[in-house]
């Protein structure tokens, strides 16, 4: 398949062109996607939550059309990736090229992520579980966490391979909620890690959080996940 057969859709925000650290096992690239249906307040991206793509299905084509031996791997992150109308066809293309593909997502269009997985168009799912229902107005903006298990319930069932991830700034979950959240994903029958990334004070967020005068406690913290500093 040809890349100029790809549309000139914009599509993506920006692009890195080499990763080592973000597809499990193999070198990739990531696609940045503009758009999401979330506000998160500790959201690093806003620049892609807000912002328009400018770089078309062509151009990233031509891109992966260079790199085929060099790399293995997309990773389509953003921003929200499932938001993007053309993703399909844009995924049929670049599993055509030979390239695995990987998704970051927030969980909120269950719809799409069944349709990825049912055309065979994904290999690695990294899904965020945000937070409970009552809290994902005041961290998220919206959303619902009935949608994250949606998301998940595909993924629980099916054969690819996938992680449950989630950002805590502490100021927005108790130690407590964090429990909780991980006593659900086991009580579903989730025995991999759940990731918890610690908000990382320095960058720019949307909600333009400081870091937490609060103090996880990591040590009890560490029976239930697996924490990313
Ligand atoms: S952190 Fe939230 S707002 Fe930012 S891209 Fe992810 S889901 Fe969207």
């Amino acid at each position: 398949m040809s890349a100029q057969r790809a549309t000139s859709m914009k599509a993506l925000y920006d692009l890195t062109p080499f990763t080592l650290l973000d597809f499990p096992d193999i070198p990739a690239a990531i696609f940045w996607f503009a758009g999401c249906n979330l506000r998160c307040v500790y959201c690093y991206n806003p620049e892609l939550v807000f912002g328009e793509a400018h770089i078309d299905e062509a151009q990233a084509l031509v891109f992966l059309e260079k790199r085929r031996g060099l790399l293995e791997g997309v990773v389509l992150s953003g921003g929200e990736c499932t938001l993007y109308p053309n993703l399909i066809p844009f995924c049929i293309t670049i599993k055509a090229f030979g390239y695995k593909i990987k998704l970051d997502t927030n969980g909120m269009r269950p719809d799409v992520i069944a349709s990825l997985i049912a055309l065979e168009l994904v290999d690695y799912v990294a899904l965020d579980y945000k937070a409970p229902d009552a809290k994902m107005a005041q961290i998220c903006g919206g959303g619902s966490e009935k949608r994250f298990w949606e998301s998940f319930e595909l993924l629980h069932t099916g054969t690819i391979a996938y992680e449950v991830r989630t950002t805590l700034h502490p100021d927005f979950l108790s130690d407590e909620e964090i429990v909780a959240m991980a006593k659900a994903l086991k009580d579903k029958g989730y025995g991999r890690e759940f990731y918890v990334q610690l908000f990382q004070e320095g960058r720019g967020t949307l909600g333009h959080l400081s870091s937490s005068s609060r103090r996880i406690d990591a040590e009890s913290l560490a029976a239930y996940v697996t924490l990313r500093r």
